[in-house]
């Protein structure tokens, strides 16, 4: 297998790059550098390069994020609430998620662990030897969750020693890592970077996608290249206004992962970070995307509607209904819209 070779052009890591590739107006200078102060700034060059609005719009800052809400919230999904040791969080009993790093290869605007992310690098040495040893110390963790940051964007050397001290923890039966990389940064999944995900323990890869303009040639190689190792992959997208909310923009894109072995599993409501309403639809409009999508392609390209209960409570299903318990039974509604009546037995 031969590694691909990366982009020339290097990531634009501030407002001065953007203006100078541009992707802002200098107008707007004034305005973004109080963004910037607040919120890091990175866009790889397959991102900048793929010229789509709706990808733009996911990188490139806006003067709204400087609006802050007051349901808006620093830690939006409670990472901090069920933290016991510095970079885990064990919030659900079989399973832990490990921010492995707090860099990205992008900053998303509307990204959750805004706050947080871009502040370092790798996770500290003794902070990883202290996650891994409550791993190691409690049984019941089945699962093990990179996240970060991008755990992707660590190098292959530094996963690698991760999931080879996951390997020798017996009762770690699968490691998941949630990423962007692979379409972000397409070029860091080469050969050093599968070997490094090729452990003991199952690997399961989330990739991050929320647009098939983000699906560039490069990006479907790179997922290509992941399945053909055999690597299962699932994928999650986050609903965003005017850049994904409406059903046949998200078929498309569930549609496409499908055909690239990925099988979609979550689509996020979008969470309380702070500067990020602009992006954020209501429930009731996510709801009547999911009905349409329901009935209208593949039942394995439908994923899950969930919120991230604010507070650290975990992930729901957020609907649609199709099922109301009444007296008579329970009423079922089909996916045109139709009610028809279900009992259980007596
Ligand atoms: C999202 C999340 C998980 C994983 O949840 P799944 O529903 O298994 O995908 C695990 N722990 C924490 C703290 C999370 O935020």
């Amino acid at each position: 297998m031969n590694s691909p070779k990366p982009p020339a052009n290097a990531s634009l890591n501030s407002l001065d790059d953007l203006i100078a590739a541009g992707l802002v107006a200098p107008s707007q200078a004034g305005d973004l550098a109080r963004v910037e102060k607040s919120f890091r700034i990175r866009i790889t060059p397959e991102m900048a390069g793929a010229h789509s609005p709706a990808v733009a719009a996911q990188f490139v800052p806006d003067a709204r994020e400087l609006v802050i809400r007051a349901e808006e919230l620093t830690d939006p999904i409670g990472d901090t609430a069920h933290s016991p040791t510095y970079g885990l969080t064990h919030r659900y009993p079989d399973r832990v998620i490990l921010a492995a790093t707090h860099a990205c290869e992008v900053y998303c605007r509307f990204c959750f662990r805004r706050e947080v992310v871009g502040a370092s690098a790798a996770l500290p040495d003794d902070d990883l030897t202290a996650a891994l040893d409550y791993i190691a110390a409690t049984p019941a963790i089945w699962e093990v969750i990179l996240t970060g940051g991008d755990p992707m964007s660590l190098s292959p050397r530094r996963i690698a020693a991760i999931m080879e001290r996951l390997s020798a923890i017996a009762h770690v039966q699968i490691v998941r890592l949630h990423t962007r990389v692979p379409v972000v940064a397409p070029h860091r999944i080469d050969d050093a970077m599968l070997a490094a995900l090729r452990a003991r323990p199952t690997v399961y890869i989330g990739v991050h996608t929320n647009h098939t303009d983000e699906l560039t040639q490069a990006a479907r190689a790179a997922l290509t290249r992941i399945a053909d190792a055999g690597i299962p992959m699932v994928s999650q997208t986050v609903l965003l206004r005017r850049v994904n909310d409406d059903a046949a923009t998200l078929e498309a894109l569930f549609r496409a992962l499908l055909t690239l072995r990925v099988q979609p599993y979550y689509l996020h409501h979008c969470d309380l970070a702070q500067g990020t309403s602009h992006f954020r639809t209501t429930i009731a409009a996510g709801q009547a995307i999911m009905t349409q999508l329901r009935g209208r392609m593949s039942g394995m390209g439908v994923p899950t509607y969930v919120l991230d209960i604010p507070g650290g409570f975990g992930k729901v299903p957020i609907g649609p209904e199709y099922l109301a318990a009444g007296l008579e039974g329970y009423t079922v509604t089909d996916w045109q819209g139709a009610k028809h009546i279900y009992c259980d037995p007596d």
